[in-house]
């Protein structure tokens, strides 16, 4: 079997296993649109785990901890890896946090966080499928209604 190469990175991060339908949505999260180095996107490959799937690979670029946990809402089956002088030096599964903080839109257009100055939070009643409930008016949102700030 021959294996298709997407350009090797030299050093920063790979994105495997993104479900395909929201692989631009993370190229989104990650404004890879101001991002100097080899970007390469790829979706709709076959996956034996999930379907179709996309992978991301961003050339001189490590991710941040809010970066993360956008990414782990909008694709929580996705892998990140690590490269540093063209090998993996690290492989991890991502994780919805427990709280979700400042990134997400509440839901509910009465809430509080939609008309004053107040960083939204989310506690996360469920993992899969995952259901977020809003800590000031408790309105539950599932991965559908989850729209980042
Ligand atoms: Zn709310």
């Amino acid at each position: 079997m021959k294996q298709l190469k997407v350009s090797a990175i030299r050093e920063g991060t790979v994105i495997d296993h993104i479900p395909s339908d929201v692989t631009f949505k993370v190229v989104e999260i990650l404004k890879l649109n101001s991002v100097k180095e080899i970007i390469s996107v790829a979706a709709n490959l076959d996956s034996k785990k999930i379907g179709k799937k996309g992978i991301i690979k961003i050339g001189g670029k490590f991710l941040g901890e809010e970066e993360v946990n956008k990414i782990a809402l909008v694709a929580p089956a996705a892998t990140l890896s690590i490269i540093k002088d063209f090998k993996v030096v690290e492989k991890n599964k991502l994780t919805i946090p427990k709280t979700i903080e400042g990134f997400v839109k509440c839901f509910n257009p009465n809430c509080i966080t939609n008309h004053e100055e107040i960083k939204t939070k989310f506690h996360v009643a469920n993992q899969k499928p995952l259901k977020i409930r809003c800590h000031y008016c408790e309105r539950a949102m599932a991965s559908n209604d989850i729209v980042l700030k």
